[in-house]
């Protein structure tokens, strides 16, 4: 086996490969060493996968580890100074209080927020449930519910588990159909595709399509054969149409419908959505529309993709079965240049794993429902501050900063600052662990093995590898599991309730390997560029987990659903007269160089032209007078920020943007860097009231906001 990890750095140059753990496209990275000192990061030219690719952020793990402003010993707040103690008083710390309100007010009192660096960090992933479990708390919430959980929701009922999700075939198809997606800047979400840009243009190059929908002409618009502005939270209609023009002019190339229930019933109720009825609701006229649906049937192979933008807006779990509809009736689904599933190493569906679930309870104050185990974000506030049985009392959040990245953040930063007791296991200070009564930080991702569960899964080729550790963690730092598993026994033990330790990440993988012909963990580990185990094969089909084995086209959530969506198209075109006023919709955006709200303490990440500001069509600022880098006023149903705008002929017009994560200058948050950043976070302006009412997933695009000149509200 390889023994990357030392305990005892020494002066000598060493090279070490590893899986970026950043953001999900698992890049190869070559890093040298110097003793303890990192002194490159470069792409892994011999990573099958990325084939050297890396992005901007992968420099970033050298700050991330080497950071003043990241914990490295557990802190206890005393009123608005921190001080630093030793491990064994914190667990006992945060376990006697997490006890005494649970005997007091009971499990629901517990509050557990996930934020997304958890699905990086197999340890982490593994140890999680145990933890929840023993809190038996049904209040738990993660960054999925203001991300794809629409696309697992629909992937549990249509093909009867929440990971069974087809990925699009990048290397093999002809035509992508990319809605709602930025993949130049995210590098591919729920797709994971490092080298993205390379990908992309072979598309072209082999005589494919790229066709891009987004209400911003994005970096990968701009790069695409077709980019098509659409009206925000307007997708839903357009998949719609495009089926229709489909099923009119007779351009399905129907899978075997033996394996289908209730396609006729999803087509009949979606007739009404021809490309004429939803042209001035979408922003594309209906002859268009019905180019991309002929253009997406001619094609040999074709993939419909939607994420981000598709999924945080008022019809998510709608617009991911239109998705999914569109790819089954021209015969994409499960076909090799369409979408389809991979076969991991390690499997996340099958037998043993969790398929998911939906309304099987529901929030106390809002009555939204469950999805796979967790309430939706976005009520975590009203269930802090409405007074009542089963009130949360107590939040622990584990690497994440709800604050800054979930709809409403003021409003949750006052629910958080009246808890009884917060405890956060976080690398940093930030806008949310501030409030928190106690700090417990892990070690850098860099102290530990890694192993990615999770997007290995959902990759656009089947992929595997394990990377050790570095370097052995420090005496004095721990490991997030064990942080878990400290705080697991000692809870355990005053709840007198049972706490089962997690197997270890060696021990799954190196039972997944043993089932596998990838042989052993240590010779996974051997292979330090990661084995490539061959491109996706059609599998769907047979691995469909649903009760008769075979497609829901119709799950009724959805059927019911159709309705609200022809209401939205006629109340849109009843007001198409209106003046718009100072009346906008606002999106996000993503950068290359940012990752949700935590990668702004590196300096290598936040250098260069500002990237916080307001987006605006220079037709629509002429309009209303303003001027690029003037100050605004951008106002929502639930607050107002100041911010400046910059004029950008890349936006369609009515709709604005800003991104996320950004807004660090709160006060106690401890890093240095981000605090300086320019910048207010969007969330201040997205609402907790607005959620898709099928998934209830959080509405985080298509926000209607009025944009005025912060000096004429100020005279
Ligand atoms: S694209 Fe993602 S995985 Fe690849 S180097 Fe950048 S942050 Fe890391």
């Amino acid at each position: 086996m390889t023994t990357q990890a030392v305990a005892n750095p020494i002066n000598a140059e060493r090279t070490v490969y590893r899986a970026c753990n950043l953001c999900e496209a698992i890049c190869g990275l070559e890093i040298k060493l110097q003793g303890s000192t990192i002194t490159s990061i470069r792409g892994d030219q011999a990573d099958p996968f990325s084939r050297g690719h890396i992005c901007p952020k992968a420099i970033a793990l050298k700050d991330i580890h080497e950071d003043p402003d990241r914990l490295r010993t557990p802190l206890i707040r005393d009123g608005e100074t921190w001080r630093a103690v030793g491990w064994d008083e914190a667990f006992d710390l945060v376990a006697v209080a997490l006890a005494d309100i649970i005997k007091r007010h009971g499990n629901n009192a517990i509050g557990l927020y996930a934020g997304n660096p958890n699905v990086h960090n197999f340890g982490h992933l593994l140890n999680l449930p145990y933890i929840a479990k023993l809190i038996g708390s049904r209040n738990i919430f993660s960054a999925s519910s203001v991300d794809q959980m629409p696309q697992q929701l629909v992937s549990y009922w249509m093909f009867g588990h929440q990971f069974l999700i087809p990925i699009p075939d990048i290397d093999h198809t002809d035509y992508f159909l990319i809605l709602g997606a930025n993949p130049i800047a995210s590098n591919g979400s729920m797709m994971t595709v490092p080298d993205v840009a390379k990908r992309l243009k072979a598309v072209q190059m082999r005589g494919g399509k790229v066709v891009v929908i987004d209400p911003r002409r994005t970096e990968t618009a701009a790069v695409a054969s077709q980019h098509h502005f659409i009206r925000p939270g307007s997708d839903a209609a357009l998949l719609a149409a495009l089926i229709n023009t489909l099923r009119e002019e007779s351009l399905f190339r129907l899978p075997d419908t033996g394996r289908l229930n209730g396609l006729d019933a999803a087509l009949d109720a979606l007739k009404a959505l021809s490309p004429e009825r939803v042209a001035a609701f979408t922003g594309i006229d209906a002859v268009a529309i019905r180019q991309i649906a002929r253009d997406f049937a001619a094609a040999n192979a074709a993939v419909a993709y939607g994420r981000m933008g598709t999924a945080t807006q008022a019809f998510g779990a709608t617009n991911q079965w239109l998705i999914y509809l569109l790819n089954l009736v021209t015969g994409n689904l499960d076909r090799v240049g369409g979408v389809l599933p991979t076969s991991p190493l390690l499997p996340i569906t099958g037998p043993g794993t969790r398929a998911g679930g939906h309304g099987r309870w529901h929030s106390r104050v809002r009555q939204l429902p469950e999805t796979n185990g967790e309430l939706p974000v976005a009520v975590l506030a009203e269930e802090m501050l409405t007074p009542g049985d089963d009130q949360i009392r107590a939040l622990v959040t584990t690497a994440g900063n709800p604050v800054l990245s979930t709809p409403n953040g003021r409003q949750l930063d006052a629910a958080i600052s009246q808890l009884s007791f917060m405890a956060s296991v976080d690398i940093y200070i930030n806008e949310t662990t501030r409030h928190a009564n106690v700090i417990l930080p892990p070690t850098s991702a860099l102290n530990h093995d890694h192993y990615d569960s999770v997007f290995n899964a959902l990759a656009v080729r089947n992929v595997t590898r394990v990377n050790e550790a570095i370097w052995q963690r420090p005496e004095n730092e721990r490991y997030d599991w064990e942080i878990f598993a400290a705080i697991g026994t000692r809870l355990a033990v005053l709840l007198c309730r049972d706490y089962k330790t997690p197997p270890t990440v060696r021990q799954v993988v190196t039972l997944a390997a043993a089932r596998h012909s990838a042989g052993s963990y240590d010779a996974i580990a051997a292979e330090t560029h990661g084995i490539d185990l061959g491109p996706l094969l059609p599998s769907l089909y047979q691995r469909l987990q649903t009760a008769d084995g075979r497609i829901d086209c119709a799950p009724a959530a959805l059927i019911g659903d159709v309705p609200r969506l022809e209401s939205a198209i006629s109340s849109a075109i009843s007001n198409a007269n209106t003046p718009a006023g100072d009346a906008f919709l606002l999106i996000g955006r993503r950068h290359v160089r940012s990752n949700n709200s935590w990668m702004h303490n590196s300096h290598r990440l936040v250098k260069g032209k500002p990237r916080h500001q307001l987006l605006m069509h220079p037709d629509d600022m002429s309009l209303r007078g303003l001027s690029d880098g003037q100050s605004v006023i951008v106002t929502s149903r639930v607050g107002a920020v100041q911010l400046l705008i910059a004029s950008s002929a890349d936006m369609m017009r009515g709709v604005v943007s800003v991104p996320h994560g950004f807004g660090h200058q709160l006060p106690g948050v401890r890093q240095a860097l981000a605090s300086q950043l320019a910048g207010v976070s969007a969330n201040d302006l997205t609402d907790e009231m607005a959620v898709d009412a099928v998934s209830a997933n959080a509405v985080l695009n298509g926000v209607p906001v009025r944009v005025e000149s912060a000096a004429s509200k100020a005279s």
